[in-house]
């Protein structure tokens, strides 16, 4: 049986602390209690795709070390299968993320055992997920890794969904496997090379202009107000986003690519599957954290208000 939905990707503990302003150079600040959650966008995508009702696998490598028991018990507790999360003898991923009152997170990726994501690891795992119905990719590992699997699994006939973040120059057969590529405003004016502000007061342009670099379809997403769905040889789409209080976005892209590959998984369409991932993300920003904010299957399918 080929598995469903196979993330190939970071995982990273989240140690979140609260300051009421970034310390400048030499200076000492005192925060908050540091809050560890399980984090990383490849165990998040991979924990939002078993949340919405993928069979998922994390191919990923943590620590033996209490941050990588923290997210295999995550991933788990999502219904993620995790025979393909190797544990290797360097420390688990980190992000140190400094929360301040003006909303300005400042973020330092250690990536520690994501280094070990290498092509020869996958290579001996490829049974593991060049068969798979969804192969999800993102940047938090080396990118040599990323351009081996998205070739391969496109090749053996996986649809291969790629998640620009964070921002980088990739290969172009990277670009050409993704169907859809996902990214948000401040990645998309990357990949383009211009500004979000530019970006935004020509949509429909730089959607196509995002479909000239390769990709068989595209989703762009824009925070609160949404996202643009569109494929080849269609007209956009807007998925609108859950009207909610945002409390914490953490994770919210995330949770958006991992339900939209459960759904694509399952058959649905690109828009349909966005619009799932759109509740799910709206769901998400509604408590803190990024695994740990994650709704339920239950919550998930409840019915609408
Ligand atoms: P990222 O987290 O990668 O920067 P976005 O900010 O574009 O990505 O958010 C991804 C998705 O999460 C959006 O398309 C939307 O569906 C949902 N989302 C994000 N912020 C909000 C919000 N304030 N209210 C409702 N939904 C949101």
């Amino acid at each position: 049986m080929p598995r469903s939905v196979v993330v190939v990707g970071s995982a990273n503990a989240d140690l979140v602390l609260e300051v009421g302003r970034r310390p400048a150079a030499g200076e000492t600040v005192l925060g908050s209690d540091v809050v560890t959650t399980p984090g990383g966008k490849g165990a998040n995508q991979a924990a939002a795709a078993g949340r919405a009702g993928a069979d998922a696998t994390l191919v990923g490598c943590v620590g033996t070390d209490a941050s990588g028991d923290l997210l295999v018990g995550s991933l788990e507790g999502a219904g993620v299968r995790t025979d393909a999360l190797r544990r290797v003898d360097a420390p688990t991923g980190t992000a140190v993320i400094v929360v301040t009152p003006d909303g300005e997170n400042a973020i330092i990726v250690a990536p520690g055992a994501n280094r070990q994501v290498t092509p020869a690891l996958v290579a001996d795992l490829a049974d593991v997920w060049r068969g798979a119905t969804v192969v999800v990719l993102q940047l938090e590992i080396p990118l040599e890794t990323v351009a081996h699997v998205a070739s391969a699994a496109s090749a053996a006939g996986a649809r291969v969904v790629v998640n620009l973040a964070p921002a980088a120059d990739v290969a172009p057969e990277v670009l050409a496997a993704a169907d859809p590529l996902v990214v948000n405003e401040s990645e998309a004016a990357f990949l383009l090379g211009t500004t979000p502000g530019a970006l935004a007061t020509d949509l429909d342009a730089a959607i196509a202009d995002l479909l000239a670099r390769g990709p068989r379809s595209v989703v762009v997403t824009l925070g609160a107000a949404g996202a643009w769905v569109a494929e080849r040889d269609g007209r956009p789409q807007h998925v609108p986003a859950l009207a909610c209080t945002a409390v914490d976005t953490t994770g919210a892209g995330d949770g958006f690519v991992g339900a939209m590959a459960a759904r694509l998984a399952a058959g649905d369409s690109l828009a349909d599957a966005a619009r799932v991932g759109a509740r799910f993300a709206g769901l998400a920003v509604q408590r803190k954290g990024a695994q740990a904010s994650y709704p339920t299957p239950e919550e998930l399918h409840a019915p609408r208000r």
